[in-house]
C-alpha cells in the first residue's frame, strides 16, 4: 500500500504543477479579461459623457439665440402693447403712429410684421403697412388664448403657414387701464431663422436638432421635415420629461426615425426648449475602433497564453510520465519483471515501520527454486531463465493485495512480503505459489519451489533483518526437509536469532 503511495508522492510534484500551471493561466487570463473589459467599459462611458457634455453645450447654445430672439421680439411686443394704450395714439397720423410704436429693430429679416388686432380679432394695425388688407384673426389660437385668459403672458403658437412662410406665431395681449381685453399684438419668427441658425452649426448628417414646446409640441427639427413639425410628442413613452428632464439623457429611437440616438435636452429656461441627437453608431465610432483594436491583441494575447500553457503542461506531462517510467525501470527486476532487490529493501524498511506502529504482523516468503544449477546445467541458462520467469508469473498471479510487494531476491531467489498477514495465510499464500510452480511446468522435469516462510509483529529495537534471517532460515529447513515444500519459521526460533 505504501509502495502505491511513494510511487505517486514521486509523481505528484509534476502533475500538480502542469494542473497549477493550467489553472493559474486560467485565472489570469480571466482576470486579465475582466480587466480589459472593465477598461473598455469605462472607456466606452466617457465616450458616452463626453458626447452628452458635446451635446447639451449644442442644444443650450441653440436654445440660448433662439430665447434671445424670442426675448427681443417679445420687448417689442410688450412695448406695443403699453404704447396702444397712450391716448394720444388716436390723434397722431399713421406715420406717426408707426413711428410711435415699431422698432426698427423689428424688420430683421426672419421676424415678421407685428400687427395689432382689435377686440373682435380685425386687424387695425400692421407694421408692414400703413393701410392693412382687412383681416380676422379672431378665430386663431394666438388670439383666443388672450381674449379668454388675462394672464396668458407671451404666447408662442404652434408651427403654422402666416402670412405665406412657415413660422411660429409670438403674441401678447393688449389690456386697457382696469385690465378689460382690447385686442392682441401678435408677431412672427420664420422658419427661415431657424434653418440658417443649423446652417451654421458643423453637425453630422444623422444628428438631429429638434426645438419644442413646453408642451412638447415639435416646432421645428433638424433635417426638416414637414410632417413632423407640430407633432405632440407628449404622448410618446421616450420623450416624456422624465427621459429629457433638464439635464438628462436618453438613447434610443426618436419620434421620426429608427435610428437609435443619444438624445440630450438643453438646459435653459426661454419659452422653447431644444433636444440635439447624435447617432450611437457615430457617439461609440472612435471606441468601438478601439475597442475591435485592443479586443484583437487580447485575443491574440489570450490564445498565445493558453497556447504555451497547454505546451508547456504536454510537456511536464510528458516528462513527469518518462520519469516515472524511468522509476519503474530503477526498481523492477529486467528479467522477472518483479520488483529488484533495491526497492525490496526500501518496501520491507517502510512496511516493518508501519506494521510497528500498528502493531500488525508482517509476513516474509522467500522463494527458492529446487536445484535449479543442475536445471541449468542440463538445459541451458536461457531455459533457465525461462523458468525463472515462469516462477515469477506464479507469485504476481498469487499475490494480489494492493501492499503485497514480490521481488527478486537474487539469482533464482524470490522475496514476497506481506503486510498484515499472519504465519498461517502467508503459508497458503506460499503454498499457492508452489502448487502453482508445480503445475505449471509441464517439461520433462518439473521445476518446483521451496518456500520459507515467517511471520511477525516488529516491536521496538527489532530490525526488520530478524524477519529475513527467520524466513531464510524456514527456506533452509524447507531444502533440508527435501525441497518442493513451505516451512513455517517458529517464533522461538526467531528469539533464538534475535
Ligand atoms: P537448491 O535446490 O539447493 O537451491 O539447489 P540449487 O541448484 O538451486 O542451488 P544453488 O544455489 O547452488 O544454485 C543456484 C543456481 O541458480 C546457480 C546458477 O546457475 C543459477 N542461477 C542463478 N541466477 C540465475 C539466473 O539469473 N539465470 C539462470 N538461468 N540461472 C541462474
Ligand atoms: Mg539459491
Ligand atoms: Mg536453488
Amino acid at each position: 500500500m505504501l509502495s502505491g503511495w511513494r510511487e505517486v508522492t514521486a509523481r505528484r510534484p509534476w502533475r500538480i504543477s502542469a494542473k497549477l500551471l493550467i489553472i493559474s493561466s486560467v485565472v489570469t487570463v480571466i482576470g486579465f479579461s475582466a480587466i480589459c473589459v472593465n477598461v473598455m467599459l469605462d472607456m466606452r462611458r466617457g465616450e458616452e459623457a463626453l458626447a452628452r457634455q458635446t451635446l447639451e453645450n449644442l442644444a443650450t447654445t441653440i436654445e440660448s439665440d433662439i430665447g434671445r430672439n424670442i426675448e427681443i421680439y417679445d420687448l417689442a411686443l410688450k412695448a406695443v402693447a403699453s404704447n396702444m394704450l397712450l391716448p394720444e395714439l388716436a390723434t397722431v397720423s399713421k406715420p406717426i403712429r408707426h413711428l410711435i410704436l415699431f422698432d426698427h429693430a423689428m424688420t430683421a429679416r426672419h421676424f415678421g410684421a407685428i400687427q395689432v388686432f382689435d377686440a373682435g380679432g380685425r386687424l387695425t394695425i400692421d407694421a408692414s403697412t400703413l393701410d392693412p388688407a382687412p383681416e380676422n384673426r379672431s378665430e386663431e389660437d394666438y388670439f383666443k388664448v388672450h381674449r379668454d385668459n388675462p394672464g396668458a403672458g407671451l404666447f408662442v403658437s404652434r408651427p403654422m403657414l402666416f402670412r405665406g412662410a412657415y413660422s411660429i406665431v409670438l403674441s401678447r395681449r393688449i389690456s386697457d387701464s382696469d385690465g378689460g381685453f382690447t385686442g392682441v399684438v401678435a408677431g412672427s419668427i420664420r422658419f427661415s431663422y431657424f434653418h440658417e441658425l443649423f446652417d451654421r452649426l458643423n453637425l453630422g448628417p444623422e444628428d438631429t436638432i429638434t426645438v419644442l414646446n413646453r408642451d412638447r409640441t415639435i416646432m421645428m427639427r433638424r433635417p426638416f421635415d414637414l410632417d413632423v413639425i407640430g407633432k405632440n410628442l407628449g404622448a410618446r413613452l421616450d420623450w416624456k420629461a422624465d427621459n429629457l428632464r433638464v439635464g438628462g439623457a436618453y438613447a434610443g429611437q426618436g419620434p421620426v426615425d429608427t435610428t437609435p440616438r443619444l438624445y440630450v435636452r438643453s438646459s435653459g429656461t426661454s419659452p422653447l426648449f431644444v433636444v440635439a441627437g447624435k447617432p450611437l453608431s457615430a457617439v461609440f465610432e472612435l471606441w468601438r475602433k478601439e475597442a475591435y483594436r485592443i479586443g484583437a491583441v487580447v485575443v491574440a494575447l489570450i490564445l498565445f497564453m493558453l497556447g504555451s500553457t497547454l505546451v508547456l503542461a504536454r510537456e511536464i506531462g510528458r516528462r513527469a510520465e518518462a520519469e516515472r517510467k524511468l522509476e519503474e525501470m530503477a526498481t523492477t527486476d529486467a528479467l522477472t519483471g518483479l520488483r529488484n532487490r533495491r526497492k525490496f529493501d526500501s518496501v520491507i524498511d517502510i512496511e516493518w515501520r508501519r506494521a510497528m506502529r500498528q502493531k500488525a504482523p508482517l509476513a516474509l516468503l522467500m522463494i527458492d527454486a529446487d536445484h535449479f544449477k543442475a536445471y541449468n546445467d542440463t538445459f541451458g541458462h536461457q531455459a533457465g531463465d525461462q523458468v525463472l520467469v515462469g516462477i515469477a508469473i506464479c507469485i504476481s498471479d498469487s499475490v494480489s493485495r494492493a501492499g503485497d510487494c514480490a521481488a527478486r531476491y537474487g539469482g533464482e531467489e524470490f522475496a514476497v512480503l506481506l503486510p498484515n498477514t499472519s504465519a498461517t495465510d502467508a503459508f497458503k499464500v506460499a503454498e499457492t505459489i508452489r502448487a502453482k510452480v508445480q503445475g505449471w511446468s509441464d517439461d520433462e522435469v518439473i521445476s518446483t519451489v521451496s518456500c520459507g516462510v515467517a511471520s511477525l509483529v516488529p516491536t521496538t529495537g527489532m530490525d526488520w533483518a530478524i524477519l529475513v534471517a527467520a524466513a531464510d532460515k524456514a527456506l533452509y529447513a524447507a531444502k533440508a526437509g527435501g525441497r518442493n515444500q513451505s516451512v513455517v519459521a517458529s517464533l522461538p526460533k526467531l528469539s533464538l536469532v534475535a
